[in-house]
């Protein structure tokens, strides 16, 4: 009996010795399966245009490995993801972007300008101002355009006027009326809106309907309002509820979806 119980002991200590054998063997044959799979897939990339430095294949698995962690990671530090990748597809350089400001001067640019109740704009944009203060209208608000397109020899005018207003000195007139070539009024794009009982050019316009109602559907007819507040250091230009801005429909609901000026717009495209 005990002689009987030392023999199975045994013989199951041969049989373990004999399992792990196998199994190591098994193991062995395994890695060298590996080792085969790496490098012929290795030697089947070399005349594929992957990667030219990408590091042999059949050094390792695990230098695959880390090859394939490396990539992945360098791929995410490389391309951020850009938070204006639905922008609208328009051409920048269309009539619509022109951009005049300090930075910007448009010269002595004059577009074919067409009559709208007292005012002047660029012909192209009649339509669109006609139907934005029509609905406006609709609404029971009262509306009047006041400013339109400017002359670059109107500006000059206006311009020289408010330096000799001030003692020939330039820079602080410059702060009241745009330089000639630089105010937004000579592209014939642009329009100051106010209240027709409230005519007053200051932030205060804003708690008006008429600019309430404006200044939440003007992208539904292609404009913008161009000198938000909050923007000051952007544009250049005090916040001007009254001032509009033509830039077409895609761009405008972009613009004001956004919270953008036209500044931060155009250089989406740049
Ligand atoms: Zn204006």
């Amino acid at each position: 009996m005990e002689k009987r119980r030392r023999m199975t002991r045994e013989e199951r200590e041969h049989q373990l010795h004999v399992r792990m054998g196998i199994a190591a063997a098994a193991f062995v044959v395994l890695l060298l399966i590996i080792a085969a799979v790496v490098r012929f897939s290795g030697s089947g990339k070399k005349d594929g245009s992957r990667n030219p430095e990408a590091v042999p294949a059949a050094d390792t698995m695990s230098a695959a490995v880390e090859t394939e962690v490396q990539t992945e990671v360098q791929t995410e530090t490389e391309t951020p993801p850009d938070p204006y990748a639905d922008k609208p597809e328009i051409d920048i350089n269309s009539w619509e972007f022109i951009l005049a400001n300090s930075t910007h001067s448009i010269s002595d640019y004059a577009p074919q300008t067409a009559p709208i109740e007292s005012v002047e704009l660029d012909a192209r944009i009649i339509s669109a101002m006609t139907s934005f203060v029509a609905d406006t209208r609709a609404q029971g608000l009262s509306v009047v355009l006041t400013s339109g397109y400017r002359s670059y020899d109107t500006q000059t005018y206006l311009f020289n006027n408010k330096v000799a207003q001030y003692g020939g000195d330039e820079a602080t007139a410059a702060t009241i009326v745009a330089r000639p070539g630089t105010s937004e009024h000579q592209t014939g794009l642009a329009a100051d809106i106010t209240d027709q009982y409230y005519q007053f050019m200051n932030e205060s316009l804003e708690s008006t309907a008429t600019y309430q109602w404006m200044s939440q559907h003007c992208h539904e007819y292609g404009f913008i309002v161009r000198f938000p507040k909050g923007k000051e250091d952007i544009t250049g230009i005090m916040y001007e509820p009254w001032h509009y801005r033509y830039v077409g429909v895609p761009a405008a609901t972009y613009i004001m979806e956004h919270g953008l000026t036209l500044e931060e717009f155009v250089e989406l495209y740049q």
